[in-house]
């Protein structure tokens, strides 16, 4: 079997475990270092060639995969990660960190459920993480916090291991400020974050290493660890001994909710339909069982498969062949033609999409974004998508 067929395997036997999904959004001030997060992550998990990795060609060179030119949407991609001796299927949406992208940011936060909140360790928090860190609370989405660049700290600011450690606890604690300022019922409720209780890791993404205390107490490198070898430059050993991808989704599955957790908190904040209605039950449940509810939260075109509709499906099961109808438009049925999921950044077709993941379909005609869909004719439709902008102008989108 090839590796690519090996890994289609276990993403699709994933997708049937809400218990084993985390859907995730990576948030961050612009140059803070997302997308050199997001691409290692994805090397680091075996999704794409570590090559590659920080040049956005998620592509694989496998050669059947380059044989097969197969379309890509870095914008959502998917990851498995062993963790505790079990597999779990990692989806990550990608969130454009400039300000001028808001509306995308706020996109992705629907479709999510937790988020890695970068922030660089030498500029600290930026106005862009207080807009972001906004808008996942708004969602109800759960923050985890990684402090990047602390190489810099060392190598540029010249700090000593103590200095170095203050400063990163400053970080900690101006977003643990913001966080408690934005929703202090949240925060009071186990949202502040703590470096102790593994919710904070901190680590360099262009270097390829992260540690967390948790991943400290288990592997022994320490923070002097850190320190000595970004000082002598062996950015080697610490990601060798502290890979990034492996702290970073350890922190991702153990701290970030699964679907079902995620929903029964979100769903109120999100749907203000009634909870007692067959569609309401079902989506507080994520139950692959009930009517389908899916929102719409990109549209992209595909030059195979035309238009692609992603969004996060809150119940019931998609296959092709499933009528949907898109609230707010003529009561016709859209009939999906393809019903696919993400693996890696690659899309790919099965036969039946439950309830908690990210879905990409094809057929839905009358959707944009921000729909609300159902196999039922009328639903209450999801809240409408809004973005906050700093510091308190609302713009719809
Ligand atoms: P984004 O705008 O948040 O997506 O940021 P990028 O991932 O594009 O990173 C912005 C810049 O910071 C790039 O030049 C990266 O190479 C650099 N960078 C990212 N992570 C690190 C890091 O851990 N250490 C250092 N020194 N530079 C980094």
């Amino acid at each position: 079997m090839t590796r690519r067929k090996k890994m289609v395997e276990r993403v699709t036997e994933l997708m049937d475990k809400p218990e084993r999904i985390r859907n995730i959004g990576i948030v961050a001030h612009i140059d803070h270092g997302k997308t050199t997060l997001s691409d290692n992550l994805l090397a680091g998990a075996g999704m794409i060639s570590e090559e590659l990795a920080g040049k956005q060609l998620f592509m694989d060179s496998d050669e059947e995969e380059q044989a097969r030119g197969i379309t890509i949407d870095a914008s959502n991609v998917s990851m498995v990660h062993t963790y505790a001796g079990q597999e779990y299927l990692i989806n990550m949406i990608d969130t454009p960190g400039h300000v001028d992208f808001g509306g995308d940011v706020t996109r992705a936060m629907r479709a999510v459920d937790g988020a890695v909140v970068v922030v660089d360790a030498v500029e600290g928090t930026m106005p862009q993480t207080e807009t972001v860190l906004r808008q996942a609370l708004k969602e109800g989405v759960r923050p985890v916090l990684f402090i990047n660049k602390v190489d810099r700290l060392v190598n540029e600011l010249k700090v000593d291991q103590q200095e170095m450690q203050i400063r990163l606890g400053k970080v900690i604690d101006k977003v643990n400020k913001l966080i408690k300022g934005m929703n202090e019922k949240m925060y009071n409720d186990g949202w502040k974050l703590d470096a102790a209780k593994g919710t904070v890791a901190f680590g360099s993404a262009l270097y390829n290493w992260a540690v967390s205390v948790p991943f400290m107490q288990k592997s022994g490198v320490s923070f002097k660890d850190v320190f000595e070898k970004c000082n002598s430059g062996d950015m080697k050993w610490l990601a060798k001994n502290s890979p990034l991808s492996e702290v970073l989704l350890d922190m991702v599955v153990k701290h970030l909710p699964n679907p079902t957790d995620a929903q029964k908190r979100r769903i109120p904040i999100i749907w203000h339909g009634d909870k007692e209605t067959p569609e309401g039950l079902s989506m507080m449940n994520c139950d692959p069982n009930g009517p389908a509810a899916l929102m719409v939260t990109d549209i992209s075109f595909d030059p195979h498969a035309g238009e692609v509709a992603t969004g996060r499906l809150f119940s019931g099961t998609l296959r092709r062949g499933t009528e949907l109808y898109v609230m707010g438009t003529a009561k016709r049925a859209n009939r999906l033609s393809q019903v696919g999921i993400f693996m890696g950044a690659e899309r790919i077709e099965v036969e039946a999409l439950p309830a908690g993941n990210i879905a990409a379909v094809t057929g839905l005609k009358d959707a944009i974004v921000g729909s609300t869909v159902s196999t039922m004719m009328d639903i209450t439709p999801f809240e409408a998508l809004k973005h906050y902008s700093e510091p308190v102008m609302t713009v719809a989108v």
